[in-house]
């Protein structure tokens, strides 16, 4: 029989799967002997159950009631009873941590008797009713489906009507009338009363956070950070504590390092005479923690000390949710907290240093992601201008964009290619879109743990919140601050790593970081740790890591980034500008010897390209990639030329005799699938001398690259194969070729020849083709392209976003490898390969080589390097570091 309902004393943190990260901490906490107010937790498995069927899974209710009625016994109270009521509140709480994208309900087991009971109990009526009404209106909203405005107009018409300014306005009377208001919308609105058995309301608002799993906000949440939608919520039961209950109360958020730098220290907001919803939403602004000495000073010296329990326990920068009722300190919430990439390496390195954790560890703390992250320019310190406004530096990097006002606008201007910086009093899970599309988020209430900060940490995202100084005014869609106007559309930038805020747009500078990979200076704490990680990802790393670079400058900037060669050099890059016109010449000859000619004016240029990359890659291998793309895109625009041939013949005159053979040769070669068409190998075997003249210049930069003294390490590799025929009659070319230059030289040139494998068939006949090829180099752009038949070029704007909407995958298989289908291919490619040749050796250059969950997957089928931009490079060493712990 399978079991929904565990006991916090039952659970542990290694249940998180179960129990969700909320509830699966709690049980730790409860098992470390820490203040947590009892509870008990309701799995994800009767979440899934309860989803895929959409009735209550059997046996859950009574084993709620069960755990109730224990929760009962060890309190000396029972839910909702008439006097001292036992009340609890109901959470979500899944496996992956989605702030405030689920549904809560509060103060559960108040109904028209144990309100008074509470009002007696706790000394303080107004207390008691304000409860209950929010109670009525969390339970109308989340579980009986009444609009949340309907409740919000009817608490302005009740201030309206008794002349209050704000909530604290209404005396407990006036609540106690709001309640009565409230039940009536509610009947009024479903034709059901509010259920004032606490049983009830316990076991309705159970399943109201299971469904909460699939609202719109929270199924964007998941697929923005990639997390499945078939994992389903625990929900949590736990004894309401009140940080509402008078000065000698509050509530709080507490973490054991500063997660936006990484600096050791206590840090966390705290509020008084509030509950926990107000810390986090901003609605007033919280004080730093340490005030919580003054205030409260035993339970603050209670707090720090539990604080440093968790993080030696959890060896880990954990952050905390607590409540302080009349003086007493309760743990409401721990987890491993989130933190931004600079504070990731800085902690990571600190604890290591603290002898908390081992290197190897330190090293899976930190991600690749966050490496690319903190790569990212930021502004230009001598450009910086006087600040407009400052906050709080909520989320560290630099953004420039037109300031919005509102979600809608700012998926508006940003699906038009617009930078926008989402401007907001504070922001609310309904804003999800908006921060999703803002290159920024600034907003005027609310500290470090606000919804805008939590929500902006989390995806990378610029963010400077509680800017005091400025005045938002959504309805007019500005915002001022002393004099200045700021009206929507205004480009101003923002500094999430110092908090400050200003007009038009501040020019962007490279980051300490990028400094660092090319300089070697460590100018401070964050280089460091980031040079620690680099340096034991390198010593533990099995996989090479290559560049993808086809320019001298690309390549000694690999190179300084710590590439150990070229994995993939472009040659179609070489023939654009000026030569296109010796391109055009090649295919428009007539004759061997004019198409000769047009074949020997390249060969100098393309020697010189190539003697280029091999200087700058001295001693490391260089993989040259001979011409892949058709042809015709080197000649001018099929359309552009029959209007000019046309319009010239229209006005009488006679075309342009250039143009008409090129629109002939256009006309000859166009094709309505290029992609499939002739490229690759296929060119190669159709274009008499462009392999030869390619295979020649590279031969002869080897050996000028060898005689000024240097160590040249080309390999020719092949594009585009099918089948293995292909590779043997380019090869007898290439080997021809090489064996002239040899010759001519008096030196032998042996580049090794390998080819790429980026079509099914070529992964699937790898043995085969394997006999032809010294090495493989996996093109998994194309060999994605061709296995799922998307094309690369046109799918993500055309269909894409409905598929990852739909849920059809989570994140694009151009981006990340899907290890099912094209993975699978890469596997047996990897192991006909060599099966038919030992030792073959193997890389990817397509663009997952820089990707770090593709890199775990090479590593895993043992690849021998990735070849991924100059840029990703050292997120490729990291990621093949972490993949081989
Ligand atoms: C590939 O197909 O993965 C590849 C690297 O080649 P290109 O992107 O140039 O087609
Ligand atoms: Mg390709």
């Amino acid at each position: 029989m399978v079991r929904y309902v565990y006991a916090f004393a039952e659970g542990g943190r290694e249940q998180a799967d179960l129990l969700g990260g909320k509830g699966a901490n709690l049980a730790e906490m409860t098992r470390l002997g820490l203040p947590v107010p009892p509870g008990f937790v309701v799995t994800t498995e009767a979440c899934r159950a309860f989803l895929s069927t959409g009735g209550e899974p059997p046996g859950l209710s009574r084993e709620i009631s069960d755990h109730l009625a224990a929760l009962e016994r060890a309190a000396g109270r029972r839910l909702g009873q008439r006097d001292d009521p036992l009340l609890v509140s109901v959470r979500s709480g899944a496996r992956h941590s989605m702030p405030g994208m689920m549904e809560t309900i509060l103060d559960v087991g108040l109904n028209d008797d144990s309100v008074l009971g509470l009002a007696k109990s706790a000394g303080d009526e107004r207390f008691a009713q304000d409860s209950y009404r929010r109670l009525v209106q969390m339970f109308g909203c989340t579980v009986m489906g009444v609009d949340g405005a309907l409740f919000e107009q009817a608490l302005e018409d009740l201030k309206r009507d008794v002349g209050a300014a704000d909530d604290l306005g209404l005396n407990a009377v006036d609540l106690a009338g709001l309640v009565e208001t409230y039940k009536e919308l509610i009947r009024r609105e479903t034709g059901e009363s509010f259920p004032q058995s606490p049983a009830e309301q316990l076991q309705r608002a159970v399943l109201a956070v299971f469904q909460s799993w699939n609202v719109e906000r929270a199924r964007l949440y998941r697929r923005r950070e990639h997390i499945p939608d078939d994992l389903g919520t625990a929900v949590t039961v736990q004894t309401m504590v009140f940080g509402n209950l008078g000065p000698d109360s509050g509530s709080g958020v507490a973490f054991t390092r500063d997660p936006a730098t990484g600096r050791s220290g206590v840090y966390g907001d705290y509020l008084a005479n509030a509950q926990g919803e107000d810390v986090v939403s901003g609605i007033r602004n919280t004080v730093p923690l340490d005030e919580l000495a003054r205030i409260a000073p035993e339970a603050y010296e209670q707090l720090r000390r539990n604080m440093e329990t968790l993080e030696a326990h959890y060896r880990d920068l954990c952050d905390i949710e607590f409540t302080v009722e009349r003086g007493r300190l309760w743990m409401l919430q721990t987890r491993v907290g989130k933190r931004t990439a600079e504070a990731a390496f800085t902690i990571a390195s600190a604890l290591a240093d603290e002898g908390l954790v081992s290197a190897d560890e330190a090293l899976d703390r930190v991600h690749g992601d966050q490496l690319a992250r903190l790569m990212f320019p930021r502004f230009d310190a001598s450009a910086v201008r006087e600040p407009l406004a400052h906050g709080v530096p909520a989320s560290p990097g630099a953004a420039v964009g037109a300031a919005v006002f509102d979600s809608a606008e700012a998926v508006r201007r940003g699906e038009a290619g617009e930078k926008v910086v989402l401007v907001r009093e504070e922001t609310t899970p309904d804003d999800l879109p908006g921060m999703v599309a803002a290159q920024a988020i600034l907003t005027s209430r609310g500290g470090k743990t606000s919804h805008a900060a939590v929500v902006a940490r989390g995806m990378g995202t610029v963010c400077v919140c509680g800017a005091e100084e400025i005045t938002v005014d959504t309805r007019r869609r500005r915002f001022t601050v002393g004099g200045t106007v700021v009206e929507e559309g205004t480009v101003i930038s923002v500094d999430g790593s110092a908090g400050a805020v200003y007009p038009g747009a501040v020019p962007l500078v490279d980051s300490a970081v990028v400094r660092y990979f090319e300089t070697g200076e460590r100018p401070d704490p964050l280089v460091d740790a980031v040079a620690r990680a680099m340096k034991h990802a390198d010593g533990v790393r099995r996989l090479g890591v290559r560049a993808n670079a086809d320019t001298p400058e690309d390549a000694a900037r690999a190179r300084r980034f710590g590439a150990e060669g070229i994995g993939l050099c472009r040659t179609e890059h070489m023939f654009l500008g000026d030569r296109r016109r010796l391109v055009e010449a090649m295919i428009l000859a007539d004759d061997d010897a004019e198409r000769d000619r047009a074949l020997e004016a390249l060969l100098p240029l393309q020697r010189q390209d190539f003697s280029g990359i091999l200087d700058a890659m001295d001693g490391l291998p260089v993989t040259i990639r001979l011409l892949d793309p058709p042809l015709h895109e080197f000649l001018p625009d099929r359309m552009e030329l029959a209007v000019r041939v046309a319009t010239a013949e229209a006005q009488g005159g006679a075309p342009d005799e250039h143009d008409v053979r090129l629109l002939d040769a256009v006309n000859r070669m166009h094709e309505e699938n290029p992609m499939l068409g002739l490229r690759g190998v296929r060119l190669g075997l159709v274009a008499p001398g462009l392999v030869a003249m390619q295979v020649r210049a590279v031969a002869e930069a080897v050996v000028e690259r060898r005689r000024a003294g240097g160590d040249p390490r080309a390999e020719i590799m092949v594009p585009l194969i099918d089948t293995v025929e292909e590779l043997r009659l380019v090869r007898e070319e290439v080997d021809r070729v090489l064996a002239d230059v040899s010759a001519e030289a008096g030196m032998p040139v042996d580049c090794p020849v390998g080819t790429m494998i980026e079509l099914p068939r070529a992964a699937l006949t790898a043995g085969l083709i394997a006999e032809e090829a010294e090495f493989f180099s996996f093109g998994t752009n194309d060999l994605t392209q061709t296995t799922w038949g998307f094309s690369r070029d046109d799918v993500e704007a055309a269909f894409f976003s409905a598929y990852l909407d739909k849920g059809v995958f989570t994140v694009s298989p151009f981006e990340t490898i899907d290890r099912k289908g094209v993975g699978r291919l890469v596997e047996i490619a990897v192991r006909e390969g060599r099966a038919a040749r030992p030792g073959l050796h193997m890389g990817v250059c397509g663009e997952h080589g820089g990707d770090p969950e593709s890199v775990h997957f090479f590593h895993t089928v043992g690849l021998d390097y990735v070849s991924c931009s100059p840029f990703r490079v050292p997120v490729a060493r990291l990621e093949a570091g972490r993949a081989a712990l």
